[in-house]
């Protein structure tokens, strides 16, 4: 249970995941892992989409995993409205 999952990033290859997301709409990254940082991922993306499931298995939403190099990549350079 304690081993990292990985993910197969588009840019990066086979990266190790550690509960980072993005929007698929505006791109803005989120963790799902720490609730005490700014960048947790809400209900509802600043962009207006529903970035999280409502519930297990249902709706639609907008977070797609994303590698931790990504997440390092877009969280320091935003776009869009500050
Ligand atoms: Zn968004
Ligand atoms: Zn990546």
């Amino acid at each position: 249970m304690n081993s990292p999952k990985s993910i197969e990033c588009g840019e990066h290859g086979q990266m190790p995941w550690n509960g980072e997301v993005t929007c698929c709409k505006c791109e803005r990254v989120f963790t799902t892992h720490d609730v005490s940082l700014a960048t947790h991922a809400p209900m509802r993306c600043p962009c207006g989409a529903r970035l999280m499931p409502k519930a297990i298995g249902g709706g639609k939403f907008s977070a797609r995993l994303c590698c931790s190099e990504c997440f390092a990549q877009r969280v320091q350079v935003p776009r869009g409205s500050a």
